[in-house]
């Protein structure tokens, strides 16, 4: 297929105002024909807008492959000259976002570990200065949302028209299910704060894994996200990066086909998805209270090791009428009728009790 630079440019705004605008490709170019077959095949499915590949790799230890670097770019201009598929890559530093641009790439991405860095992004902002092409900047690695507006600042700042967010995902201590927390309020507040820009979910470094791909690459459509980047690889065993997460462009197909796109009339699809949003809310408020509650229950403990150690009985009459008098108090003040309040800090109490009994009597 060949197309015109200008015709291409039109397609590729077709496909960023498209809903729901689909990315996929590998993790990383590897070789020609890897860029080339995967292209080839997703281009086959009919259900994919725009070919991703990472050329240059920000990997978390040194000896993991680091991209196959501005080698692989002539590799993705073939693929769009044989799809018609428009392309996207990483980019990070100044020297990239020139190379990217000689080779026509027609959308760059910031990466997570890119937005984290203010100088970075700045750099990518100036080196695009006057520059008329589509950018999506993924959330930091942590949970900081100042740090990613921040980000979409810098690029609008530089005269960048057209940004979009990813969501990735973030970082978080320990083992989760997920390779990356998807802490769904964090991308629904920017939705909030960014109503009219695009934002996108990015299930593959979310999940870290092909299980949950799908239930993730869902959640994110109920929740009215604007589209999917999800990584392909027409081996994805071995794919050179990432190779837990990827699946082939087949797959991807039936994950796709999978999908429920909810109702195509707007006001139902506005109701679902304000629905979902609140849901999410209110599950992330459940989580904190529970939380604070486990907190609060260790707090008790103490407590109980403190009595145990000074022969003190578990329960003062005084102590907890004081509770109650508080808790009456501020429930009011938030709305919180006096009968709730009660049944609530009795459930409370009723626990701390008998974490307190475990600990005196072991
Ligand atoms: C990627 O898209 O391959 C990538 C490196 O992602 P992230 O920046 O989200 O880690
Ligand atoms: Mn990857």
């Amino acid at each position: 297929m060949q197309t015109s630079i200008s015709s291409m440019k039109e397609m590729v705004q077709e496909k960023w105002n498209k809903r729901p605008l689909i990315i996929s490709g590998p993790c990383s170019a590897e070789t020609e024909e890897q860029v080339m077959e995967t292209a080839v095949q997703l281009a086959r499915t009919g259900k994919v807008d725009m070919l991703r590949a990472g050329i240059w790799k920000p990997r978390t230890k040194p000896g993991m492959f680091e991209g196959i670097g501005t080698k692989g770019l002539p590799w993705l201009l073939q693929a769009k000259k044989i799809t018609g598929l428009p392309t996207t890559v990483e980019v990070a530093t100044a020297k990239h976002v020139q190379d990217a641009l000689q080779f026509d790439v027609d959308v760059l991405w910031i990466g997570a570990r890119t937005t984290v860095n203010p100088f970075s992004v700045q750099e990518i902002a100036d080196a695009l200065r006057g520059v008329d092409i589509p950018v999506l900047i993924k959330n930091p690695v942590h949970p900081d949302l100042d740090l990613w507006c921040g980000g979409i600042e810098r690029l609008q700042k530089a005269g960048l028209q057209q940004v979009g967010m990813i969501h990735r995902g973030f970082a978080s201590y320990g083992n989760t299910e997920f390779r990356n927390a998807p802490m769904w309020h964090l991308p629904i507040e920017m939705k909030r704060r960014f109503p009219e820009m695009l934002l996108i979910c990015d299930p593959s470094h979310i999940c870290g894994n092909r299980t949950l791909l799908q239930s993730v690459a869902q959640k994110s459509i109920d929740l009215d996200f604007g589209g999917l980047m999800l990584e392909t690889h027409i081996d994805p065993d071995h794919a050179w990066s990432d190779a837990k997460q990827q699946v082939t462009p087949e797959r991807l197909a039936e994950m796709l086909d999978a999908l429920v796109w909810r109702f195509e009339n707007t006001d139902e699809k506005e109701f679902i998805s304000a629905l979902a949003t609140l849901r999410e809310q209110i599950n992330q408020v459940d989580d904190e209270l529970l939380t604070l509650l486990g907190q609060r229950m260790k707090i008790a403990d103490k407590i109980g090791d403190y009595k145990k150690d000074n022969n003190i009985t578990i329960l003062q009459t005084n102590r907890w009428n004081d509770i109650l008098d508080r808790a009456f108090k501020k429930g009011e003040l938030l709305g919180l009728s006096r009968e709730f309040v009660t049944r609530y800090f009795d459930a409370v109490h009723l626990e701390s009790i008998n974490h307190q009994n475990k600990i005196m009597n072991s």
